[in-house]
């Protein structure tokens, strides 16, 4: 593998590709949808094998990756998300004339991408970070997760065949398989302009300060997971114990916990604690341990409960029972707050279906915990209007601490949308403008270019006057098709 090669490529491929109209990278993109959905039989054995989960799931995720490839292709096809911003000339403007300005999104460059292990599809070759990416004009110098290479082979294949039935060149898409040093070789090369990563916090951090470290540093998307609290008020709790619990207990475990979003912490008032441990409990003991992705991460899983399992400051509602070392099984400790306040051993994400529940006293205590949370992907609030109302300062605490502020239901399940974000401030990303999931991703891959003054018929068909695009626009500082 000649990365040097596969750069040039790479960037004379985007040369040509960013000028294609929006119709035509529409076009492409429903192409690979349907490419993708033609091969469903072959791709969904194949991760499932590949990872473990279930042929449900796996079927699911396939879908949801088709669904997000075609709303990034109405996107672009509909062309607005450029933001294309116009300040006409005033050359009578007194004392002085002001100049033609017209601002636009224009896409970076080659992006490198590093695929998910817990989202085979979703998040792995042709999942968000690619397609978004591929949507905002750019090309896509991919490493491969080694948890699912095949499953990674053959939906290549389908963006080279889409790529081919459009005429495109391969170069826009590029697969890469290899380890540590061939990931890091692609991060340094001069010519990436942009860097996607979901995984570990060890594993985006070093990638972070290599792309910090280059000579022409360049911006890092990287989604490194959270612990997604719930907070819960008593009068909530006294109304829906049981429903809360259940609730807790299905996205705790869903996946055997290998979500970003898994929610394992939960604050819970200490006059409702016991209620609700007992009925958490029993829903806990009724769930089998279920196959982790790989041994690596089970064993990562277990070593991290380990960890825990030699504090004296935690008691064993469950105990992760490892049989067979790939089986996730869940568990739960509860902790006082005033003891997790203390320790940042307990404020740490475990990877698996892992829940710490932490004990309250009062509202003062809540919002010691709330001052002291790092960023997070999501949090919860489990509370009634009236306990909201009551606590505003807290709720507005909250938001400074996550991406997605929930106020009924659980975490998992991100739907894929042009209102959500999935992003949060550090360490659950080191990019907190930016969202992972949703059609906002794609400002992540194009940076605003202004022309001054240049020739009506040179510039982009989005920013000339009679607006042949049809888009939505800034004129003057006032939205309008016109
Ligand atoms: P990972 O270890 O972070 O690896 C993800 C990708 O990044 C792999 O391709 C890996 O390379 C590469 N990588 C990691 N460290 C690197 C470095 N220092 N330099 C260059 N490349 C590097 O994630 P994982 O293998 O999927 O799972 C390990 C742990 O990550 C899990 O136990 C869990 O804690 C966490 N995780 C978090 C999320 C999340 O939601 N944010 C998702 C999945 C996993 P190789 O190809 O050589 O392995």
């Amino acid at each position: 593998m000649n990365i040097d090669s596969i750069f040039q490529a790479a960037q004379t491929a985007f040369l040509d590709y960013k000028n294609l109209s929006g119709k035509e990278k529409g076009h492409f993109l429903e192409t690979l949808a349907e490419i993708l959905e033609s091969n469903r039989a072959a791709i969904v054995p194949l991760a499932v094998r590949e990872s473990n989960l279930p042929e449900g799931r796996i079927n699911g995720e396939l879908g949801r990756t088709t669904g997000q490839i075609r709303l990034f292709a109405n996107l672009v096809k509909e062309g607005s998300w450029v933001e294309a911003t116009i300040d006409p000339a005033m050359p009578d403007r007194s004392p002085l004339p002001r100049a033609d300005i017209r601002r636009i999104l224009t896409p970076l460059g080659p992006v490198v991408v590093f695929g998910a292990s817990n989202f085979p599809l979703a998040f792995s070759t042709a999942g968000g970070d690619t397609i978004s990416a591929l949507a905002a004009g750019c090309s896509v110098v991919y490493k491969a997760h080694p948890a699912h290479p095949e499953t990674s082979r053959k939906v290549a294949e389908c963006i080279q065949q889409a790529l081919s039935a459009c005429g495109l060149p391969s170069a826009i898409f590029t697969h890469v398989e290899g380890g540590i040093a061939e990931g890091q070789a692609l991060v340094k090369h001069p010519l990436a302009k942009a860097l996607a990563f979901t995984g570990s916090h060890a594993g985006g951090m070093a990638l972070f300060h290599l792309a910090n470290q280059r000579e022409v540093p360049i911006p890092v998307f990287a989604e490194m997971g959270s612990v997604n609290p719930i907070f819960c008020f008593p009068q909530k709790l006294e109304k829906e114990n049981d429903t809360l619990a259940k609730a807790f207990v299905a996205s705790l475990t869903l996946g055997a916990g290998q979500f970003c979003t898994n929610p394992g912490l939960i604050f819970v008032p200490e006059k409702q604690a016991q209620n609700f441990e007992l009925a958490i409990a029993a829903e806990l003991h009724a769930i089998a341990a279920a196959p982790m992705l790989h041994e690596g991460i089970a064993k990562a899983y277990y070593d991290s409960i380990q960890a825990l399992e030699a504090r004296n400051e935690l008691r064993w509602v469950k105990v992760a029972d490892p049989k067979h070392l790939i089986n996730g099984s869940p568990a739960l400790a509860e902790i006082k707050a005033a003891d997790w306040l203390k320790h940042p051993l307990f404020h740490q994400e475990v990877f698996g279906a892992f829940g710490l529940m932490v004990v309250y006293r009062d509202h003062a205590e809540l919002l010691d915990i709330a001052q002291q949370l790092e960023g997070q992907l999501t949090i919860t609030v489990w509370a009634e209007l009236e306990e909201l109302k009551n606590n505003l300062t807290l709720v507005n605490l909250l938001q400074e601490k996550c991406g997605r502020l929930l106020f009924k239901g659980a975490p998992t399940g991100v739907e894929v949308g042009h209102a959500m974000q999935h992003g949060g401030p550090f360490p659950s990303t080191t990019a907190s403008q930016t969202t992972s999931v949703g059609s906002y991703a794609i400002k992540r891959f194009a940076r605003p270019i202004a022309f001054q003054d240049m020739p009506q018929e040179l510039l982009p068909e989005a920013l000339m006057d009679a607006n042949p695009l049809g888009i939505w626009r800034t004129v003057n500082g006032v939205m309008t098709m016109k």
